[in-house]
């Protein structure tokens, strides 16, 4: 791995499912690699928000990320529309991935949801702004969730087609291996890569779910976490003894799996201590678990957000060195289209 990207939309709350599926990821690496961290606000307004509420949430995942133990000066940590060349890639992009590729994304048929019509320009040309979002620093490495892999597998397609297009100018400009963009990859790891909604094991923990009950915030205090745990959506059998009787049981492997994730076992080692017992008393424990992990995390993200201008300012000092990073890229990729520049 040479350089790592990834983002988080500033849409709301983060969650549990966030926090194991990708913070947790992005706080590891950091001390391996070169890390970008982004909070992706220009993909949050695919969707209406709130001008005021996303000011705030841009303000929150910064906070969140640093919490959770990144580290600013070590990587770099922004928001994403204070680099332009973002937008400036996904437009190039825009032009290079095809209507058909798009047609396949999953993400935009769950979210535009039935009334497609309606959704926005920006829903469906997402996955571009994202391949962007990567490729403006030719990251190699994308930590992300399990929902993510789709959309990286676009973004190869976008880089491979943007090395074919333009395979004479890029070997022009002295990339002998006529390889200008890498192919990036995706990093799905740890033990928790998809976290369920706690009110149906089929669906994902989103912060975009309009049920508060179904996922469990960074920011929520001991008893809401306990609350609800306790209302976490179960079948009326007892825990089972073995995996294979998840079978069938998507929110019984769903809360054991979260249980692992949270306190480091495996989810075996987990059904060997819980298996045969009641949801009840499982829950009791998972509360005390998941409060352990998220009190300190929720507390620390409460005293950053006391001072705004603080974290307003670590934004300003990673989108500089993002910049820097970003110019020299986009200008070659100018050169390459044929477009002229100062
Ligand atoms: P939204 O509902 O607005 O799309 P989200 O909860 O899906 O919000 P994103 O900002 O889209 O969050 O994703 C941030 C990161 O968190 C991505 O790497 C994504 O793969 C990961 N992620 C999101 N939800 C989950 C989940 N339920 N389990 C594991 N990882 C997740
Ligand atoms: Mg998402």
């Amino acid at each position: 791995m040479n350089r790592i990207f990834s983002g988080i939309q500033p849409t709301g709350n983060l969650h549990l499912g966030n926090y194991l599926g990708a913070i947790r990821n992005f706080v590891r690496l950091q001390d391996d690699y070169d890390c970008i961290y982004c909070v992706v606000d220009l993909h949050a307004i695919t969707v209406w928000q709130d001008p005021d509420e996303l000011r705030t949430s841009i303000r929150q995942v910064t906070a969140a990320y640093i919490a959770a133990g990144l580290n600013p000066k070590k990587s770099i940590l922004f928001n994403q529309s204070q680099v332009p060349e973002h937008a400036e890639l996904a437009w190039v992009f825009n032009c290079v991935a095809r209507l058909g590729w798009l047609n396949r994304m999953t993400q935009f048929k769950e979210k535009a949801g039935k009334d497609r019509e309606n959704a926005s320009v920006g829903l469906y040309a997402y996955p571009n702004l994202m391949a962007a979002d990567i490729l403006a620093y030719r990251a190699t490495h994308v930590p992300v969730g399990e929902d993510q892999k789709q959309h990286l597998e676009l973004s190869r397609d976008i880089a491979q087609k943007f090395n074919n297009d333009f395979a004479p100018q890029i070997t022009a400009k002295g990339y002998a291996d006529g390889i200008f963009f890498p192919q990036p990859e995706p990093v799905i790891t740890g033990p928790a890569t998809r976290v369920m909604s706690l009110r149906d094991g089929t669906k994902k923990m989103s912060k975009s779910d309009p049920s508060e009950l179904s996922r469990i915030n960074l920011t929520d205090d001991a008893d809401v976490v306990a609350k609800k745990i306790q209302k976490a959506r179960t079948d009326p059998e007892p825990i089972p003894s073995e995996t294979k009787g998840f079978e069938g049981r998507p929110e019984a492997e769903n809360l054991v799996g979260i249980f692992a994730a949270l306190s480091g076992k495996s989810a075996e080692d987990v059904l060997g201590e819980y298996g045969g017992q009641q949801f009840s008393t499982f829950k009791k424990a998972l509360a005390e678990v998941a409060t352990e992990t998220l009190g300190r995390i929720g507390g620390d993200v409460k005293r950053l957000m006391d001072d705004p201008e603080h974290i307003d300012k670590i934004l300003a000092d990673g989108a500089g060195r993002a910049r820097a990073i970003a110019t020299p890229i986009m200008d070659e990729v100018k050169d390459i289209v044929g477009l002229i520049r100062r």
